[in-house]
């Protein structure tokens, strides 16, 4: 068998966007006086891989800078938008200490915008007064990983490995102890021992087409998770975004870049025949930007589904009635980036179409990040319940930060209350010898049983479900599960494409099933889960579904909703 590398340390951290950096940084700090030892683990860069680095908007935080503002008043918003879904502990969690993030990480230099010399906050749809941070409108995710990257490196106790893809969590007695993995660039097989094991690999969007993430964003995390016994919620809840960039080509930019755009110069959407078409659908919206995320995916899915689409199958959105220095005024350097991209928004309309964004659902944990098995900690937008069935602009990057520094608090608080270290090698056989078995030598094409993937998910759990489309789409997952089988593809080098995408597919077809089976369980229409079968929100269903999983089963029960302040609307 190939060597095994083994790697000890205090608490292990799984991937490294705003939330696992966070978390490093704070289980580093608060385990100084001990010694205790942090390993930052990425399957890509050091905090470029993710979601994190590539959001471009803002940040959540009620800092009352200008307007006053106060965290309960964001904690209403959160939960009216969460459809009475919310997990109410994590959203108080992350609207009270959302403010002390923002400061923090002004301190460490982040560059928040800034008016008359206090932090400058913007107005976003569903919240109530303007509260969403930035840096400018291309460079907040950049910003804040920069910044993190930086505390990161000059944090004494954090150590860093990256192209490490873990592939399974560890467990021993019932306990969380470490994990194996999958060094990219060597293709060795690594074990890791942790005392506390934080999962923090953001969502699944991957899964889908269309999405906005980066290729790391297969829901690692939650299949880790549940493998490990760990239970799912809200895994139903997929966020689309309505006007992700569809065409032209557009090289270097967030997907989901028009929104502040749209609020700031009321940016018309327009079907295939130049109509303004979203007050068919219910909307004022005419003129003005005050549709939510769910309702403008529906009017543009609708308008394409009747014929009227742009000629990419999305609609068009123009600013082409606004003057020239407006829309220089408010794109700033964004103009000359789309010169680059050859568009002219003067002259031209784009085409957008809903985009997979966010996942609102995810590995079940309290507010002290903890979950139900010992030593193993999620936070970021691994964690399921904060958000309930559909997020506000702006929460996820505040998420990120405030249940990164909880978590990193709570992995160094049971460090410290440990006196040796649980690994046994022998928990960690079964997870190495995929890592380092022999495959089948004609095993299929496994790029082509991704795209496969998505587009079901695409065609069959996208926006809108039938019972019809979700029960193919779970035929159609399995399947593919069939065809992946136990034995993973190539032989293991290094940069074995065939033997990343087996790892990738073993967990997106996990996850991708689990979605489809809560969204075929939950008969209703809520948030971001739309059932056209189901058209509406029902009482019974303010419940969350809690997926499990069993001897290779996935079980599936309701919980009642921890959403106690704001009724369900
Ligand atoms: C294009 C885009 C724009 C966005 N804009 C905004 C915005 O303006 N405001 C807002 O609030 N939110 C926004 N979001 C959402 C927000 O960015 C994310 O929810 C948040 O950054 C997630 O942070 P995270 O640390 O949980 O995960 P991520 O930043 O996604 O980091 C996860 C890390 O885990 C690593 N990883 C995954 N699996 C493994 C594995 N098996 N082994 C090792 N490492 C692994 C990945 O490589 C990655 O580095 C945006 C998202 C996207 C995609």
């Amino acid at each position: 068998m190939t060597e095994v590398m083994h790697v000890e340390t205090d608490v292990l951290v799984i991937g490294s966007g705003g939330a696992g950096m966070y978390a490093a940084i704070e289980a580093a700090r608060l385990g100084a006086q001990s010694g205790a030892q942090v390993l930052l683990a990425d399957r890509s860069l050091i905090g470029r891989g993710g979601a994190t680095v590539m959001a471009q908007m803002t940040v959540a935080a009620a800092l009352g800078s200008h307007v006053p503002d106060h965290w309960t008043y964001h904690l209403h918003d959160t939960l009216q938008a969460g459809r009475g879904l919310c997990d109410e502990g994590l959203s108080q969690l992350l609207c009270d200490e959302g403010p002390d993030c923002i400061r923090q990480m002004d301190e460490w230099g982040v560059g928040w915008a800034r008016k008359d010399g206090r932090i400058a906050a913007a107005m976003a749809p569903g919240h109530d007064r303007p509260r969403c941070v930035y840096v400018d409108f291309l460079n907040t995710g950049p910003a804040v990983s920069k910044t993190l990257r930086a505390v990161v490196n000059k944090t004494s106790g954090i150590r860093k490995a990256c192209d490490l893809l873990i592939t399974d969590l560890v467990s021993h007695d019932g306990e969380v102890v470490g994990a194996a993995a999958l060094h990219l660039t060597s293709g060795a097989p690594v074990t890791i021992a942790a005392k506390a094991t934080v999962v923090a690999t953001g969502g699944l969007t991957r899964l889908y087409r269309r999405n906005s993430a980066s290729a790391n964003m297969g829901g690692d995390g939650y299949a880790l998770a549940l493998r490990a016994g760990e239970p799912l919620i809200d895994m139903e809840f997929v966020q689309f975004f309505p006007i992700g960039h569809l065409a032209p080509r557009l090289i270097g930019m967030d997907p989901i870049m028009w929104d502040p755009f749209r609020y700031k110069l009321g940016g018309r959407l327009l079907n295939g025949l130049g109509e303004e078409f979203t007050s068919r659908y219910g909307s004022r919206e005419d003129g003005a930007y005050v549709l939510t995320r769910d309702l403008a995916t529906y009017a543009i899915v609708k308008e394409v589904e009747a014929g009227r689409g742009s000629p990419h199958g999305g609609a068009y959105l123009s600013f082409e009635h606004c003057p020239e220095a407006e829309l220089r005024a408010a794109f700033g350097p964004v103009i000359d980036r789309l010169a680059n991209n050859a568009i002219d928004l003067t002259r031209m309309p784009v085409e957008v179409a809903p985009i997979a964004h966010y996942h609102m659902g995810g590995v079940a944990a309290d507010p002290r990040m903890e979950t139900e098995i010992p030593g193993l900690l999620v936070a970021g937008e691994a964690v399921g319940g904060a958000n309930g069935a559909n997020r506000l602009s702006g929460n996820a990057v505040t998420e990120a930060l405030v249940f990164g520094r909880r978590a990193g608090r709570s992995a160094a608080a049971r460090v410290a209350r440990m006196t040796s270290q649980p690994f046994r090698p022998r928990a960690a056989k079964a997870a190495l010898d995929l890592v380092t078995q022999d495959s089948a030598l004609d095993s299929p094409n496994s790029a082509d049983m991704i795209q496969r993937l998505q587009s079901i998910m695409a065609e069959d759990v996208g926006p809108f479900r039938t019972r019809e489309g979700l029960e193919r789409a779970i035929a159609r997952i399995d399947d593919l599960a069939g065809e992946l089988g136990e034995r993973p593809f190539g032989d293991g080098q290094r940069f074995d494409m065939r033997r990343i995408d087996w790892f990738d597919l073993r967990n997106m077809l996990l996850v991708a099933r689990v979605v489809a089976q809560a969204a075929l369980r939950r008969t209703e229409s809520r948030g971001a889960h739309q059932r056209e079968d189901f058209p509406g929100m029902l009482p019974e269903w303010r419940v969350n579904q809690v997926v499990r999983w069993h001897d290779g089963h996935i079980d599936l029960v309701s919980a009642p909703s921890a959403q106690g302040l704001v009724a369900a609307q």
